[in-house]
């Protein structure tokens, strides 16, 4: 392998945890391979762009992010690399339409990054490649480091990939079929992790419950409860459930473990189980409310959130109503609302995309405005209580003021009189927003983190 000693190199994350959590594997392997972090695309030789297919936005947004990087690659030379769902889903077609696109790379193929970066370096010009096999060694990436800026909470990947075919959903597509990482090393990553202090865990999967280890089948309760033996770590939260497959047991998992978060995102799409229907989602309105029920049972004080998609193909103004009647009965305390909009290769996209554009818009600002409102009244009821919070970083204008999560995944911005950074911290809430909360620490639990941790080969 030719020497990437010489290269600096920037990576640009678009979309969600699970890509966040790709682009820390990919630096791992480049700084494995001798290349070094740059702090901007500007002091950068190779820029890696992580990308997000899962709606015509976040792909409009790529395109944009391209045409700019064009731009300074004609100025100097600059290597293009596009990783992620957009370049397993286009593959060839990303540098057919794009030549300035020199390496295109897909989820199961970042440790392959420095093998076709060498011979480009070695002989001075660009050759380019297109990397989007489908075949992801976990092994193979046990051995190398997953390189976190994040020092307090680590997000650590159990499973990729979906067999569920949602309609919408393009997902299947570009993560492929499911595929589940061996406990072994799942176990080991949360134990480094622990060792170099973090504080909190989160397991990454397109559908974390239906987990279970190739070797001896330990499904995703069990692999929550050893985790959660595992000293060190205080909180773990997983990302994401699916509600058709959500069941009792992991609800009673949750439930033992006070380490467990009581806090769950379950995308629910659709308040109509007609369009949840048209969505091969799997589950009707009432299962989900069931689902609901069962986790309050169990944990009273749980926070929940959700994804909706308004305007589906055929979506009525009485079924997006029950869209906004499951809101109102549920309150979650956060969602993640979307416009549809059609991508290739998805049953939907057969479909007349037919509801027009500007009711869409309509149904997503009614939709945002009853969450808004929920979330004011919920976060008003925290006003003068005392809540759990792990710090996570600190204000730029304001040195004594830090932002942090709640359990209940609450972003809350208090005022410290000491490094709250990877500090469990005692909060008096004394104000509120719609998206945040406000207070003043009034105790540290647990020691500041000493040594930011250096990333270790793990496995
Ligand atoms: S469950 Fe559905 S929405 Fe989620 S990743 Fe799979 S296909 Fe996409």
């Amino acid at each position: 392998m030719a020497d990437l000693t010489s290269l600096a190199y920037y990576i640009e994350t678009f979309g969600c945890q699970m890509n966040e959590n790709d682009s820390e594997r990919i630096a791992g392997v480049l700084d494995a391979a001798g290349a070094r972090r740059a702090a901007s695309v500007e002091e950068s030789g190779l820029v890696v762009v992580n990308t997000c297919a899962v709606r015509g936005k976040s792909e409009e947004k790529l395109y944009s992010y391209l045409g700019r990087l064009r731009t300074l690659k004609r100025k100097r030379g600059l290597i293009i690399a596009v990783a992620g769902c957009v370049a397993q889903l286009h593959r060839d077609g990303l540098i057919d339409g794009r030549p300035f696109v020199d390496i295109v790379v897909g989820p199961d193929n970042y440790q392959r990054l420095p093998e076709a970066l060498a011979p480009s370096l070695a002989q001075g010009r660009v050759f380019a490649r297109v990397l989007t096999s489908r075949s992801r060694n976990w092994d193979e990436e046990a051995r190398r480091p997953v390189l976190r800026e994040n020092r307090v909470s680590a997000y650590v990947t159990i499973m990729e990939g979906c067999d569920n075919f949602c309609a919408y959903c393009v997902v299947p597509f570009t993560r492929g079929r499911e595929k589940f990482r061996p406990l072994r090393a799942v176990l080991e990553e949360v134990e480094a992790l622990a060792q170099a202090g973090y504080r909190e865990i989160q397991f990454l999967g397109q559908n974390v419950n239906i987990y279970r280890d190739p070797a001896t089948g330990t499904r995703f309760p069990d692999l929550l409860e050893r985790a959660a033996a595992v000293p060190g770590p205080e909180w773990i939260r997983f990302i994401t459930s699916h509600p058709r497959t959500f069941d009792p047991e992991t609800v009673r998992a949750m439930a033992r473990s006070p380490k467990v978060c009581r806090q769950l995102h379950l995308p629910l799409q659709a308040g109509s189980t007609a369009v949840l229907g048209r969505m091969k989602r799997g589950y009707t309105r009432d299962e989900y409310f069931e689902k609901i029920h069962l986790l309050r049972a169990a944990m009273p004080d749980i926070h929940l959130s959700t994804d909706i998609i308004v305007g589906f193909p055929g979506e009525t103004e009485e079924e997006f109503r029950e869209t906004l009647s499951a809101l109102s009965e549920i309150r979650f305390s956060n969602i993640f609302s979307f416009r549809y909009s059609p991508r290739p290769r998805t049953a939907a996209a057969k479909l007349p995309d037919d509801v027009p554009l500007d009711v869409k818009r309509r149904r997503l600002i009614e939709v945002q405005a009853l969450q808004k409102t929920i979330q004011v009244e919920l976060h008003g009821t925290f006003v003068g209580r005392t809540i759990r919070v792990l710090g996570t970083g600190r204000s730029r204008k304001d040195e004594a003021v830090y932002s942090g999560r709640s359990e209940g995944y609450q972003v809350v911005n208090f005022r410290a009189p000491d490094d709250a950074v990877g500090r469990f911290v005692r909060v008096r809430i004394t104000g509120y927003g719609p998206y945040s909360l406000r207070g003043d620490a009034l105790a540290f639990e647990a020691p500041r983190l000493v040594a930011p941790p250096r990333p270790a080969a793990l496995g």
